[in-house]
């Protein structure tokens, strides 16, 4: 049988139109699109993609139901080891995860897994939820520490082993980053919230604008009956670059800025409580996804030009390759081997962005080359909002409140590796908070690990 070369291409939103929306970009696949892509698959003997998925979705068996078209069986697949496959089919960077090991990859392009996954996902969102049935319980009782992919993922696994799981939420939703950080027009909220209810009918319970380290100590969870913790608490605390100007009104951390949209619903201001200043000229600085997503809404918001800064060339831009060419494709301006060095006020206010030109030098510590500045290249870009998307790292709070946690220099929770064992007895972490800012799916594996190993250790 004669293999075609390229995906089934998926229908998206005009960008001319999307890029004044808050709509999904992409349209996802028709069933008759999805049985077309999933006879691409060759049902190889050893799949290589399985072993690029942190989860070990079993890829060719859920690809194969769907060849037949029978998606719930092929949904019941992807399940077995995945609660969440309609975020991980849309924000997993599968072209460097299981779409890279495909062999397809070699000659041509990978099966498109994740929009197989995302449509089996889909396709019974509505009806799924009353399908899962809390497990008998063990009497024993697990606390979580944040409601992000780590936290619901441990709490889903552990649940379905018959313990009693409780989630504590410093928000008052839950999700952690694909509620307050993804946008709406990559990862629709009311379906992260149906993904969640799954959860819900698992029998685990979850406390909101609960701040663990504040509210209650991890120390106090285990005097309440709490057996064993686990901190999925993310990287939420932003960097900026300690240039002058960084404390000027109209200067956003891209934390701030996206929260106040995705997840306080400044775009609808006043309907909304939280406002959020619309400017005519953006500046984002940072070259990752975040720096995309900051862009992208700064664009729905009105604005007529954004630019996104970024110090290295574009080959080094740590986004995934399809939100690049989403942002360009949307009217998005890319000013690459730019250094920002000072944010230029007027009456407390971002007037313009002073920047250098760079050249790259060798490579650095990390493997890319070292940006180097040109000499006598200074210039300025009027802007009226600059927004800092450089990074994060762990909130200190969790540190800083429980004796005998190992942290990094950075603020990184240690763990064993295979267990996500911390230095305290009976705490467990995973997730950003331990990796530092990472992708959706290495926070699920993580809290994967934990909850098989918090089982080992209590069921002895
Ligand atoms: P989080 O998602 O950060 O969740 C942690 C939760 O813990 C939060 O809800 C927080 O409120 C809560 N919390 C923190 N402290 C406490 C406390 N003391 N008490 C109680 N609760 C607490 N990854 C991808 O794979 N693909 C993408 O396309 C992608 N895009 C991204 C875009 C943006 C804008 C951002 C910011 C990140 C993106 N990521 C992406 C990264 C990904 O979202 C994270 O790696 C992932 O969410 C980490 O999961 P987590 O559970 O460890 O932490
Ligand atoms: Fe690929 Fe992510 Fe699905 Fe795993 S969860 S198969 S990495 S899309």
């Amino acid at each position: 049988m004669k293999v075609a070369m390229t995906k089934t291409p998926v229908r998206e939103q005009d960008p001319r139109v999307r890029r004044r929306n808050f709509d999904e970009v992409s349209l996802g696949y028709s069933l008759q699109e999805a049985m077309q892509e999933a006879n691409r698959c060759l049902q190889c003997k050893k799949p290589m993609c399985v072993t690029g998925c942190p989860v070990n979705v079993q890829i060719p068996r859920f690809i194969a139901a769907l060849k037949e078209g029978e998606v719930e069986k092929a949904l019941q697949i992807i399940r077995e080891t995945n609660n969440l496959p309609a975020v991980c089919g849309r924000v997993c960077p599968q072209e460097e995860q299981c779409e890279k090991r495909c062999i397809l990859a070699r000659k041509g392009e990978s099966v498109a897994i994740g929009r197989l996954e995302r449509f089996a996902a889909d396709y019974f969102m509505d009806a799924e939820a009353s399908q899962e049935n809390p497990a008998e319980t063990n009497g024993k009782k697990v606390a979580v520490v944040g409601g992000g992919p780590a936290g619901l993922t441990a709490a889903a696994d552990l649940a379905k082993l018959g313990y009693e799981v409780t989630v504590f939420e410093a928000f008052h939703e839950l999700g952690g980053v694909l509620v307050y950080g993804i946008p709406e027009f990559r990862l629709p909220k009311a379906l992260v919230k149906k993904e969640i209810e799954k959860l819900k009918a698992l029998g685990v319970k979850f406390e909101t604008d609960v701040i663990i380290g504040k509210t209650i100590l991890i120390d106090e969870l285990f005097e309440n009956g709490y057996q064993a913790v686990f901190i999925g608490s993310g990287a939420g605390l932003p960097k900026f670059m300690g240039i002058p100007g960084e404390n000027l009104n109209g200067v956003y951390s891209a934390n701030e800025y996206l929260t106040r949209i995705n997840l306080m619903k400044a775009y609808d201001f006043p309907h909304s409580h939280t406002p959020v200043k619309k400017g005519k000229r953006i500046a984002v600085v940072g070259g990752g996804n975040v720096a995309m997503d900051a862009a992208r809404c700064a664009l729905r918001l009105g604005a007529d030009e954004v630019h996104i800064v970024y110090r290295r060339s574009e080959a080094e831009m740590p986004a995934r390759r399809e939100e690049v060419h989403h942002a360009r494709e949307e009217g998005i301006l890319f000013d690459i081997l730019t250094n920002p060095v000072e944010i230029i006020g007027e009456d407390g206010w971002v007037k313009g962005l002073k920047c250098v030109r760079m050249e790259l030098g060798e490579p650095d510590q990390s493997g890319r080359r070292r940006p180097v500045e040109r000499k006598g290249s200074e210039f300025v870009m009027d802007m009226d909002i600059v927004i800092m998307a450089l990074g994060t790292s762990p909130n200190p709070l969790i540190k800083s409140t429980t004796p005998g946690l190992e942290t990094t220099g950075w603020g990184g929770i240690v763990v064993r590796e295979e267990t996500g064992e911390t230095s305290k007895d009976g705490v467990y972490a995973g997730g950003d908070a331990v990796t530092g800012a990472a992708t959706v799916i290495l926070a699920m594996g993580a809290g994967k690990k934990a909850a098989r190993a918090i089982h080992e250790k209590l069921s002895k």
